[in-house]
């Protein structure tokens, strides 16, 4: 296989030489190899790429819409004639299951990219208040800091709403998953995004993250990320008082009522559950189950859990790849050796795959609502099941949580949606309901501030301001 090295930075519209010679190398989470080295980049590349973005920002915020519009729809082209590649690059730094890699990795963030290439080109008449004209403007300079989990989507949530919006972008994707964003500037420099509009700087986040927070010339920081971090940036943006939005951890309650198709709850539940090998931050990681339905959905989740077939993530077969990092897997396992409650699937003792940072799909019954499994965020396929004897105790466990990102209720349609509007959550899907990438995504409580997707997403990276006559 040619090498996946990548030695540049991209900053003004250029493959540019890093300031310093250190790398970072970029694992195969399912066969540890080192599979290529990024820049570990440096506060003197953030100032680069920073100034870079300022010199861009009039001209690009300055640029007619339909002309915005174009750039985004031939990133669109671009990206899109590159979608296996994409799928290829996350199956090997993240090891997402083939399947899943080709409609989710790759598909969700071109359907992203495509929908806001049209977003941009919206002429919508200008809003008028009394004797005022209120007109939308872009924020500035946004610094774009991503995770790891859906290394592309994540970053084109936030370049392609910050693009249509006329903002200028820095952006340091997780040094775990560097490479998929390689692709992305490939596309931009294909498509022609002028220079200075993009920049992408790879390094750790200590050092290359805090810089960006930290920039007083960067107005606005976009950062997906652990909540720890999020409150780390958030510090760092005060002192400038820069805008901040934080898309962050969460602890997802599945909600299946006393009148639910049981059979379908818990096996979607489940798969939302170990998605991405519970890397998601939306994933359904408590599943709350009336009493009447309790033994048989236990029953269910395990006997779901022990199908999965854990390996290879280049297999068609497999449903569970590794997870991200030995530390992250050190991480999952720590939270099952430490629980108390009832295993009922997977467990540190089950058969897995010699190398590769691999867990069982691992599910517990009985959880009590309080311990640690219910309530912190563990990032990996483990499913912590609850029971509940009525709507009211259902809602109080669920809202039991210094979370609020997502969330299932299943029953009779009425009585689900009449739950889903009292769970203190950004997002619910009742019977099922998919996700859509159109709609706001956000977080309520400690999983974040501000909304990602569509045009909520858009507006995040704008100000409003009033002319009055
Ligand atoms: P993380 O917070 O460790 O890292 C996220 C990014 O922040 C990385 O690019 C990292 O290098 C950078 N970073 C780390 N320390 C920094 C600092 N001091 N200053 C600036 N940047 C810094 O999170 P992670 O482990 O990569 O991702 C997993 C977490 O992300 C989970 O908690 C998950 O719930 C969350 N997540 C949230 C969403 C959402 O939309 N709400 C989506 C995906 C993941």
């Amino acid at each position: 296989m040619a090498s996946l090295d990548r030695p540049h930075l991209y900053l003004g519209g250029e493959w540019a030489t890093p300031a310093s010679t250190e790398t970072i190398a970029v694992e195969n989470p399912a066969t540890e190899e080192v599979l290529a080295h990024v820049p570990s980049g440096t506060a003197e590349d953030v100032d680069r790429a920073v100034a870079a973005a300022k010199a861009a920002f009039d001209g690009w915020a300055a640029t007619p819409k339909a002309e915005r519009a174009q750039v985004l729809d031939r990133l669109h082209t671009s990206l899109t004639a590159r979608a296996g590649d994409i799928a290829k690059t996350v199956g090997l730094e993240l090891g997402t299951p083939v399947k899943v890699a080709q409609r989710v990795q790759a598909g969700l963030p071109l359907a992203v990219l495509r929908g806001y290439a049209d977003l941009a080109a919206r002429e919508t008449p200008e809003e008028t208040i009394g004797n005022s004209l209120v007109v939308h403007e872009p924020v500035g300079v946004v610094g774009a800091i991503t995770p790891w989990n859906y290394p592309l989507h994540q970053v084109v949530a936030k370049v392609a709403a910050a693009l249509a919006a006329g903002c200028t972008v820095v952006l340091k994707p997780s040094e775990l998953t560097p490479l998929v964003a390689f692709l992305l500037f490939d596309a931009a420099e294909e498509a022609g995004v002028p220079a200075g509009v993009l920049n992408l700087v790879t390094g750790t986040g200590p050092v290359v993250g805090a810089a960006i927070a930290g920039h007083p010339d960067v107005d606005m920081v976009s950062f997906t990320g652990s909540t720890a971090t999020g409150k780390a940036i958030t510090h760092a943006a005060a002192d400038r008082v820069a805008k901040v939005a934080l898309e962050l951890g969460g602890k997802s309650a599945n909600v299946i009522l006393e009148d639910a198709d049981v059979t379908r709850a818990v096996k979607v539940g489940v798969g939302n559950a170990f998605l991405n090998s519970g890397q998601t931050c939306t994933a359904w990681t408590r599943m709350l189950v009336h009493r009447d339905h309790y033994d048989e959905a236990v029953e269910l989740a395990a006997k779901t859990a022990a199908g999965y077939t854990v390996g290879d993530p280049f297999d068609e077969g497999t449903r569970l790849g590794p997870l991200v990092s030995a530390a992250q897997r050190d991480r999952v396992q720590g939270f099952i050796s430490r629980a108390s409650a009832r295993l009922v699937a997977g467990g540190l003792d089950a058969p897995l795959p010699g190398k590769g940072h691999f867990v069982a799909p691992t599910v517990f019954a009985d959880v009590d609502p309080d311990s640690e499994l219910a309530q912190e965020e563990i990032f990996g396929p483990v499913l912590s099941i609850i029971p509940f004897g009525s709507d009211d105790e259902a809602v109080s466990i669920a809202n039991n949580s210094r979370y609020g990102l997502a969330g299932g209720v299943w029953g009779s349609d009425d009585r689900a949606l009449a739950v889903a509007r009292r769970l203190r959550t950004g997002a619910v899907d009742v019977n099922g309901g998919a996700f859509n990438p159109f709609a706001p995504f956000g977080g309520y409580k400690q999983s974040g501030v501000g909304r990602e997707l569509g045009e909520y997403g858009l507006a995040e990276f704008q100000q409003v301001k009033a002319i009055q006559r």
